[in-house]
């Protein structure tokens, strides 16, 4: 027997299949929403489809941006010879908000995983080897997460890039095994990043 109506299931259904939410607070969301004011609730909606919608990776850097080119890449003040290879846009937000990194990002949107069947043709690494082969780049950071998929990346990469004669670096190992950058506070971030050893 169902507890709910149908249109109170698919919702919580819709809910707790986005990560990170089970079903009990899948449950405690949609009471919520049915009871919010009904322009608060096209509110959220019009937001999430708007994003879907008008949100795209930046040209250069694969980051995800409502232009063409992010403003990190369309700011000429920042050092463009410098790139930081990240896992995702949430990574490099963690750096932007240190405030002392002055170079560019490139979002890969991934690791290597053999495990999950996720390749090299899988993330934005094409796209980061035709950007250096473009671009005067002196250095790249690797400044994907310790975890095993992200050294297995971090090793692809180098191995990628330093037949160029590009200096390749890795973030210091300061970053607990499996961290997600995003959790760690800003201290560890510029610690891993002024620590980096050349690859
Ligand atoms: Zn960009």
């Amino acid at each position: 027997m169902d507890l709910y109506s149908g249109h109170i299931n698919r919702l919580i259904d819709e809910l707790a299949a986005l990560p990170g939410i089970g079903g009990k607070s899948a449950q405690r969301l949609a009471f919520y929403i049915i009871n919010m004011p009904k322009d608060r609730v096209e509110r959220l909606t019009k937001s999430i489809s708007n994003a879907r919608e008008n949100v795209h990776y930046c040209k250069k850097c694969c980051t995800l941006t409502d232009d063409e080119i992010c403003p990190i890449c369309a700011n000429e003040k920042r050092d463009h010879k410098t790139i930081m290879v990240v896992e995702n846009t949430r990574d490099l937000a963690a750096y932007e908000k240190t405030g002392k990194y002055e170079g560019i990002y490139h979002v890969l949107h991934g690791t290597i995983s053999p495990m999950l069947g996720v390749g090299p043709g899988d993330i934005k690494l094409a796209e980061l080897v035709k950007r250096i082969s473009e671009e005067n780049t002196e250095e790249v950071i690797i400044a994907t997460g310790s975890s095993l998929e992200g050294e297995t990346t971090a090793m692809y990469i180098s191995k990628l890039i330093k037949p160029t004669g590009i200096k390749v670096t890795r973030i210091a190992s300061g970053i607990p095994v499996g961290g997600d950058l995003e959790y760690i506070d800003e201290v560890t971030l510029l610690r891993a990043l002024e620590g980096r050893t050349e690859l």
